[in-house]
């Protein structure tokens, strides 16, 4: 997969091969641990988790919001805030899709030339 580079007020959220997501403070988490995150703070804006959360991306609130609004038009930030099973697959070979071309089309660049 292409990395994928998300802009926020506290420098690039960059994620690779689908797993790795490395953050503005240059940690890296799993995917699915920044998902959850993500997840926790949107969905528990004011509670303590939702700080601990924030603290662990190293992002503000504002961040977070801005990242999952995004997510409403970008078909790939959509796909990598997604539960894996959720997630669009290819229609021919199953596997998870990440550049937008192939999302929206359903289908892999190397199964669309079968
Ligand atoms: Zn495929």
């Amino acid at each position: 997969m292409t990395p994928i580079t998300l802009p926020t007020a506290q420098g690039h959220i960059t994620i690779r091969s689908g797993r790795k997501v490395e953050l503005p403070s240059g940690r890296t988490m799993t995917l699915k641990r920044f998902r959850s995150s993500v997840y926790f703070v949107v969905r528990w804006p004011d509670s303590p988790g939702a700080q601990q959360a924030l603290t662990e991306l190293g992002l503000s609130s504002a961040d977070v919001q801005a990242l999952t609004s995004a997510a409403d038009e970008d078909v790939v930030l959509r796909q990598v805030l997604a539960p894996a099973r959720e997630r669009v697959r290819c229609a021919r070979c199953g596997r998870v899709l990440w550049d937008a071309k192939s999302i929206r089309l359903g289908m892999g660049p190397e199964c669309r030339k079968k």
